[in-house]
């Protein structure tokens, strides 16, 4: 047993050991991906106890720690993570390394909510999963091209192992520089990938957070990541930094510690595991998830167009049918509506202000609805009817025309047989050219609303709902 321990010590200071050679060879910063789940855990850990171990003066060159928040992340997992980068942060400083943590989430226009309720993209599948790139490897790639900026090229350090699975280990090996310890990057010119664990296998991963390491150096217990793992029945979810490894790991949905509104998975076992193991005020959230997942392919609650007013079919002969657009207006309407009842119903005993969608989000959308129609401007309403109080929303982004100016508007339509929805598109399109000198452009726009396949929909061949 002691043998066994001592052998498993020495191996882990060999990687240190290989850590130092590969920090000390060049003026490279590092940016580790860290997701909060063991194997990039193992990676942090052992980055700094090699930085411990280097003397003051070689320890030159700048490690970044960085965690995707997706704004959408399951409670306790981002919990976990806060709490750990302010610990390792705290520590680094205490201690003299050259550590800075930091959290990288998606622009306001690209989160979860302002796509789904703004846009009404449709919650993401397998087949149409648009949120990871945009959640999570955007906003990543967006600090490590900031670095690149200031330092030329940067080393990303990430816990991938090939023993996750073969595809993986292929793409690892594709990558590898011949004599090198680095990889290249598969889509950033001057990024570089070392995987400092590629060759750890689960136990070595174990081993070394539980048996050597269970005290992390900045004073928190890997026992509470290892319940966390237990509570939450969770895989792990890499901090997805590569489009490449995005793709070998299938969905970070598939494995756990995602999203907690993800419907990539067939069933949010991280939730499910959390409310088992005593969390129960998670329940409204696993609710909302499931209906969010079951109302997908309602076609009541979809456009019978895609957002650039094209049309397609699915299926054949008898069955060919017309294929699904985005969320109607209505559909987001009442998926805004559910999503604050949950937040409202939701009490976290840990977060007692915590939110499932930002008020800069609400803002987002209700802009996004204003200029695909909504002149009613229901956002602000629909937020007065479940809290019972209006926040501060910007008057400029106003619709159009009251009320009774909207009625008429609609009254004309009828008469004139004419379909409100087109005015109203040909109405926002001027809107946004109001002031120009030279409205260049207008026209072509115009022409492209009014050649959409669904303003005659009617006389396409075989048309089928
Ligand atoms: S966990 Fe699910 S919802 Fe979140 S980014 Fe990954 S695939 Fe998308």
């Amino acid at each position: 047993m002691l043998k066994d321990l001592l052998q498993s010590k020495s191996k882990y200071q060999t990687k240190i050991d290989e850590l130092k050679e590969v920090y000390l060879s060049d003026d490279r910063p590092w940016v580790i991906g860290y997701s909060g789940g063991k194997d990039s855990t193992v990676v942090v850990q052992l980055v700094f106890e090699m930085l411990q171990q280097l003397e003051l003066e070689q320890r030159k060159k700048q490690v970044y720690i960085i965690s995707s928040d997706t704004m959408v992340e399951t409670p306790l997992i981002i919990s976990s993570i806060n709490h750990t980068l302010y610990s390792i942060q705290t520590k680094g400083i205490e201690l003299k390394l050259p550590i800075e943590t930091h959290k990288v989430k998606p622009e306001v226009q690209n989160t979860f909510w302002s796509l789904l309720i703004g846009k009404g993209y449709p919650s993401p599948r397998q087949k149409f999963r648009w949120c990871t790139d945009r959640m999570k490897i955007d906003p990543a790639n967006r600090f490590i091209l900031d670095k690149v900026s200031k330092f030329g090229e940067v080393i990303m350090v990430l816990g991938v192992r090939e023993e996750e699975s073969a595809t993986r280990a292929q793409s690892i090996k594709q990558h590898t520089i011949e004599g090198s310890k680095l990889m290249k990057h598969s889509s950033l010119k001057n990024a570089f990938v070392y995987a400092p664990i590629r060759e750890f296998a689960l136990d070595d991963v174990w081993n070394y957070l539980l048996v050597n390491q269970a005290k992390t150096p900045w004073g928190t217990d890997n026992y509470e990541l290892y319940a966390l793992y237990q509570n939450s029945s969770a895989g792990e979810c890499p901090l997805i930094v590569d489009k490449e490894i995005k793709e070998t790991a299938g969905s970070c949905g598939n494995s756990r510690f995602g999203c907690w509104v993800c419907t990539v998975v067939k069933e949010d076992k991280a939730l499910v595991g959390f409310i088992d193991s005593g969390e129960s005020w998670m329940t409204p959230l696993l609710e909302f998830r499931n209906w969010l997942a079951s109302i997908r392919d309602d076609r009541n609650l979809r456009e019978k167009s895609r957002m650039n007013g094209s049309i397609y079919y699915v299926g054949e002969g008898d069955d060919r049918r017309l294929g699904l657009g985005p969320y109607t207006l209505e559909a987001r309407q009442l998926i805004l509506k559910k999503l604050l009842e949950t937040e409202k119903q939701v009490e976290n005993p840990y977060e007692p202000d915590y939110k499932l969608i930002q008020i800069d989000e609400l803002k987002q959308i209700r802009k996004l609805w204003i200029e695909s129609g909504d002149w009613e401007d229901s956002l602000p309403q629909i937020y007065f009817d479940v809290y019972g109080e209006m926040l501060d929303w910007d008057q400029e982004e106003r619709a159009p025309f009251d009320s009774s100016q909207i009625t008429d508007l609609e009254l004309i339509c009828q008469e004139n047989d004419v379909d409100f929805q087109l005015i109203k598109k040909l109405i926002n399109i001027e809107k946004n050219y109001v002031g120009y000198k030279i409205r260049r452009g207008l026209i072509e726009e115009f022409q492209k609303v009014l050649n959409q396949d669904i303003v005659h929909h009617g006389k396409v061949e075989g048309y089928k709902e």
